[in-house]
């Protein structure tokens, strides 16, 4: 078995969709980066690519390179998972967490999981998300951006 960590921040905006986990929440403000700036899916790339110590995120997909301008990063996320199926694992499980303090995550964490399962070619009971506010205190609690923490275990393929 093999564990990794990821973690990710993004900036909230006025203007941007708010995607989380591949699901389009609506909401006053978004997320703002290069890709559509999924902070969890990112989170949740990081680990698993940690895992394998395939480097990150920032190294398989540059934000200079114009091909992921906008992209979905469940995209992102399918091309990570072929990148540990080649390194011979295939996700045990993901937990993950999103720090935002607005709007309330609950109905749309199903959703979330469900994406993501699909993505990875696991059942939904493989993937956690959670979700919890700022409390109002630092970047999060001020509503000036969104972060996720994420862990994942790998598992060999053929075991
Ligand atoms: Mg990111």
């Amino acid at each position: 078995m093999r564990i990794g960590i990821g973690y990710d921040v993004h900036r909230l905006t006025e203007g941007r969709p708010l995607i989380l986990g591949g699901v389009a929440i609506d909401h006053t403000l978004g997320l703002d980066g290069h890709s559509d700036a999924d902070v969890l899916v990112h989170a949740v790339i990081d680990a698993m690519l940690g895992a394998v110590a395939l480097g990150d995120i920032g190294q398989h997909f540059p934000d200079t390179d114009a091909e992921w301008k906008g992209a979905d990063s469940l995209k992102l996320l399918a091309h990570v998972n072929t990148v540990i199926g080649e390194a011979g694992y295939r996700v045990g499980n993901v937990d993950a967490v999103v720090v935002l303090q607005r709007p309330k995550l609950r109905p749309h964490i199903d959703a979330m999981r469900a994406n993501m399962a699909e993505v990875l070619g696991v059942e939904v009971g493989q993937v956690s998300v959670k979700a919890t506010t700022g409390e109002k205190i630092g970047f999060t609690g001020r509503e000036e951006g969104a972060a996720a923490h994420a862990v994942c275990l790998l598992v060999e393929s053929d075991a």
